[in-house]
């Protein structure tokens, strides 16, 4: 059979992907530097100011060096955005599924180039990137294959009831107009083309403004779209501060809805600013997580070590879905923190674009710092370092920002950062004397994202009635609580971590991205009547109708005047 990359199938690649990550490395290091604009209605915009993109890998090598827009480059984007829609939008959808499935395809065939400069710039190991890149493409084909069908989702209703009438009722979801998506760190291209290749096959024209920390590979990703023949102004690449381009975009009167991914801050911050106007409109959050990987008594430890492990550490802890949080039934305490405790020693942390490397460096000084911070106050805290607890030092260590991987004991559940979304390489683990305790416990954070369980059948049932969280996995290896698919495991949140409650790469996405109109049509009569004789006799009835309500609502009326 045909290998299929995914999180779940990554662990061991055939021989070509490493040959193609390694040649795609080499190539890529011998062109590092060179300056990227926006892209604003097809064309390179170049701004005043510019940033350098150091790499959190050696902060030494200069990745990109990226335009700093500001917010008259957001109204640029918007206005280009806003001219497009109409053309686009009257697109036949079966040449807007064409153009994003061949986006998708390019996306594919650079699948080594752009996992190359996924590593060096989110500092991902080479599976985890090359993965981003496919999820991106396969996000992109899902929402494609949504259209496709359902018709375009252009649906017949029912007929219409009124006697007299023949009428057809059609249900069709038309896009909203210009789409603003903004993406986080550390998924930038799943994050940033799940909801482009969505908004954009549903007929919307789309404004990109991704992380700062990772505008270079967004860049790579907008030239995808570029390349594929997308028209001038449906898709606008934008680069800047969140705090002053962003806020710009997500001011502005003339954006119709908009994605957003990253933190519960920013997030309910935006949320807030979006409904200043004069009518709501549509906003898809995906915010943070704080996700439990439950084990119980009955569970088969093995997985549960490595399936934990590769959650709480896989992108160095800074994935939305991380098994942040690890609750154990007390029978099985000791033998599985023994277990993770010596299959964490063996990982391998440096140069994630170097095979053996399991963990890169975190994004960026300001994580890292971070890190020092809470592994303090984790010690202050009465918290135990079953490994790991320090950054790490010496050699190429020095150039970048590198973390051990931490798991955490004995940090009172009391404390707030069992709450608290660190988004790092650290991992508390507590001691529960039941299920119901560890459902309890699991439950009660701001969040509900992701969650894993390990144990019987009978349990099994009973943790996916329980647990509030829009992902859920029992007795998987493969990772505890990450590792989500399109078309597979459609990924989204409940409660503070997402609030449409519909899943991306699932049956319901795509469908976030329109608004319904109901098109009534009343049919000529078809027995030779003369078109003035047809609509008397069509409008007979209706009178009638009107009348005897009419009647009865006044009898009803003078009835009760009557009785008082
Ligand atoms: P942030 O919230 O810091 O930033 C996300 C995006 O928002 C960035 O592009 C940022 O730009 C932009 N931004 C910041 N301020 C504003 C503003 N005022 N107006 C508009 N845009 C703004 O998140 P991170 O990038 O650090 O990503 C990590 C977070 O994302 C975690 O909380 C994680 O759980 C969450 N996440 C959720 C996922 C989900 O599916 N639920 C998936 C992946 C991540 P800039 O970088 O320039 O500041």
């Amino acid at each position: 059979m045909a290998f299929k990359l995914t999180y779940a199938t990554m662990f061991n690649p055939p021989e070509e992907l490493h040959k193609g990550f390694d040649g795609a490395v080499a190539k890529l290091k011998q062109n590092l530097g060179k300056e990227y604009g926006m892209i604003i209605n097809g064309k390179d915009v170049f701004a005043d100011d510019k940033w350098e993109d150091h790499s959190p890998v050696n902060t030494d090598w200069v990745l990109a060096r990226l335009q700093k827009g500001n917010a008259t480059h957001a109204a640029q984007a918007i206005a280009a955005a806003r001219a497009a829609f109409p053309k686009w939008s009257h697109t036949p959808w079966q040449e807007r599924v064409k153009l994003v499935r061949k986006a998708a395809s390019l996306i594919e065939q650079r699948i080594f180039d752009l996992g190359a400069a996924m590593a060096l710039e989110v500092g991902k190991n080479r599976m985890e990137s090359l993965g981003d890149v496919q999820e991106t493409a396969d996000l992109m084909y899902y929402s494609a294959k949504m259209v496709e069908e359902n018709n375009g989702f252009v649906k017949p209703m029912g007929k219409d009831p009124l006697v007299g009438y023949d009428a057809t009722n059609v249900s069709v979801l038309r896009p909203y107009g210009v789409w603003l998506v903004v993406s986080p760190f550390n998924f930038p291209f799943a994050l940033t083309g799940g909801p482009t290749g969505a908004a954009l096959v549903a007929g919307n024209t789309v404004v990109i403004k991704p992380a700062t920390d990772t505008a270079w590979i967004v860049r790579l990703y907008a030239e995808c779209l570029r390349d594929a023949g997308f028209p001038e102004g449906v898709v606008n690449f934008v680069t800047g501060p969140g705090s002053t381009l962003g806020q710009a975009l997500v001011d502005s009167k003339e954006v119709d809805g908009a994605t957003f991914t990253g933190s519960f801050d920013v997030g309910m911050k935006m949320y807030r600013d979006f409904a200043q106007r004069n009518y709501v409109r549509p906003v898809i959050l995906e915010l943070g997580g704080k996700n439990p990987a439950i084990v119980s008594r009955h569970a088969d430890l093995s997985d549960a070590a490595t399936g934990i492990l590769r959650s709480a550490f896989g992108l160095q802890g800074q994935k939305c879905s991380a098994a942040s949080r690890v609750l154990v039934e007390e029978p099985v305490y000791e033998d599985l923190i023994g277990r993770l405790k010596e299959a964490t020693e063996k990982l391998v942390i440096g140069d994630p674009t170097e095979r053996a490397t399991y963990l890169g460096p975190v994004i960026n000084q300001s994580s890292y710092n971070d890190f020092k911070n809470f592994t303090e106050e984790i010690n202050q805290g009465g918290g135990k370092f079953l490994t790991g607890g320090h950054v790490k030092t010496g050699g190429i260590f020095d150039k970048g920002y590198y973390c051990e991987p931490t798991f955490v004991t004995d940090l009172p559940f009391e404390h707030r950062l069992w709450q608290y979304e660190m988004f790092l390489p650290i991992t508390t683990i507590g001691k529960v004397g039941n299920l119901d305790e560890a459902l309890k416990i699991a439950n009660n954070v701001n969040y509900g994202l992701t969650a894993g369980f390990y144990g019987s059948q009978a349990e099994v049932e009973m943790f996916f009635d329980r647990i509030e969280a829009g992902v859920t996995y029992a007795n998987r290896p493969q990772g505890a609580t990450t590792g989500a698919w399109p078309g597979f495991q459609p990924f989204g949140g409940w409660k503070g971590s997402g609030a449409s409650g519909k899943n991306g790469g699932g049956l319901y996405y795509v469908q976030l991205y329109m608004h319904e109109q109901i098109r009534t049509l009343v049919k000529p009569a078809s027995n030779g009547k003369s078109a003035a004789a047809k609509k008397k006799a069509a409008s007979k009835p209706v009178k009638k109708t009107i009348k005897k309500t009419a009647t009865r609502k006044t009898t009803k009326k003078t009835a009760r005047k009557t009785r008082r």
